[in-house]
């Protein structure tokens, strides 16, 4: 016999889940809705809501609209944003993750005081990701955003320093950078811990789960960091751990000889679709059992 379970530790965080029925609330009024941006970062789940009526357009095109339902998603937008939006009299539902809000609050408080002592805010994340951009904006962009270990040379360690990291980013990965910058660091320095909870206690979560398993496939969008980081660990722990967008990318020949398959997913992988994959390994499962493959 064999068994396939999904991790009870994937799916959508809460902040996707609120954007995602915010969403869907409108288009089940069968309003027209128009969403900054890729909704959550799942190829599979944009299709689904597009086929239910939701329009992605970057936000330039929100100055051509008027009267309309605008929605921003979890991510957060920079000020520009809202103002682009209210030029049309659009009607603005913002889906900013109240994480996310808070954060960008606490970075603007401490780019107001780094103002008068003269100190540099630090955020560690993706330059071209939309909650690092929407963040950086919270310092007028004179933040400097260090993606990798090499960018710490754009910091004046004479000056005092204070560090945030993007939700999605891993742990480690921070706590490696702030490391780096504390051992250079010729002034004071403040380390904020603003890694999302929900991301943080996941990954763990994720590698105990895969070490039980023969095979794991973890389930994600090819855009998705949060994605990128979880499949790392799950690999880390079980090499025969396979990255998929959906069933369509599964090699059955993998499932020869295995018995104990476990699925998983990121905060931004919808439950459907992880349902969907089970049922088709099932289904692969029962043809190899039966040899008829
Ligand atoms: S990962 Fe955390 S911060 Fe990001 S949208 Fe989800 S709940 Fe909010």
């Amino acid at each position: 016999m064999y068994s396939i379970e999904i991790s009870s530790d994937s799916g959508f965080c809460f902040g996707v889940i609120n954007a995602i029925d915010k969403a869907e609330t409108i288009l089940n009024n069968n309003e027209t809705l128009y969403c900054v941006g890729d909704i959550v970062h799942n190829e599979q789940e944009i299709k689904r809501l597009e086929s239910m009526g939701m329009n992605i357009i970057p936000i330039d095109d929100s100055l051509k609209l008027s009267n309309q339902t605008i929605l921003f998603r979890a991510h957060g937008e920079p000020k520009a944003s809202y103002n682009k939006v209210k030029i049309g009299k659009n009607n603005l539902i913002d889906a900013t993750c109240p994480i996310v809000l808070a954060l960008q609050d606490k970075i603007a408080k401490a780019y107001s005081s780094s103002i008068k002592n003269n100190s540099q805010i630090i955020i560690f994340g993706k330059k071209t990701h939309p909650e690092v951009i929407a963040l950086l904006d919270k310092t007028e962009n004179n933040g400097i955003v260090i993606e990798q270990i090499n960018d710490i040379d754009f910091i004046d360690f004479l000056k005092p320093i204070e560090i945030f990291s993007q939700t999605t980013k891993a742990p480690k990965e921070y706590q490696e950078i702030c490391e780096k910058i504390k051992f250079k660091s010729k002034n004071t320095l403040k380390i904020h811990d603003t890694i999302c909870k929900q991301v943080s206690s996941r990954g763990e979560k994720l590698q105990e789960f895969s070490k039980t398993k023969e095979v794991v496939y973890f389930v994600g969008g090819a855009k998705s960091s949060n994605s990128k980081v979880l499949f790392s660990l799950c690999k880390q722990v079980n090499s025969n751990t396979y990255f998929i967008e959906s069933e369509r990318d599964i090699d059955s020949k993998i499932l020869y000889n295995k018995t104990k398959i476990g699925i998983c997913g990121a905060t931004s992988t919808p439950q459907w679709l992880m349902q969907k994959v089970m049922q088709f390994v099932d289904s692969e499962m029962k043809q190899i059992m039966s040899g008829i493959t």
